[in-house]
């Protein structure tokens, strides 16, 4: 419902359309390279300090504490 709500908001004060919408959506499923409405698989995550691959749960690095920040919509 929040989705909707702010698309509502977006759509009424901003213009957009869902065309505009539908083409965005279209754009982030081809990030793989393939139009499947599925949304592409994040690489593993790697400490930036020690260099291991961590789960992508982590919030801080299990073998040596590193704080990981992790994009906002990594899946
Ligand atoms: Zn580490």
């Amino acid at each position: 419902m929040i989705g909707e709500a702010l698309w509502e908001i977006l759509k009424e004060h901003h213009g957009y359309s869902d065309e505009d919408l539908m083409r965005r959506v279209a754009k982030i499923d081809l990030k793989d390279g393939k139009l499947d409405g599925k949304v592409a698989k994040t690489a593993p995550v790697q400490c930036p300090r020690c260099s291991r691959i961590l789960n992508k749960r982590h919030a801080l690095c299990i073998y040596c504490g590193e704080q990981i920040v992790h994009p906002p919509f990594a899946r």
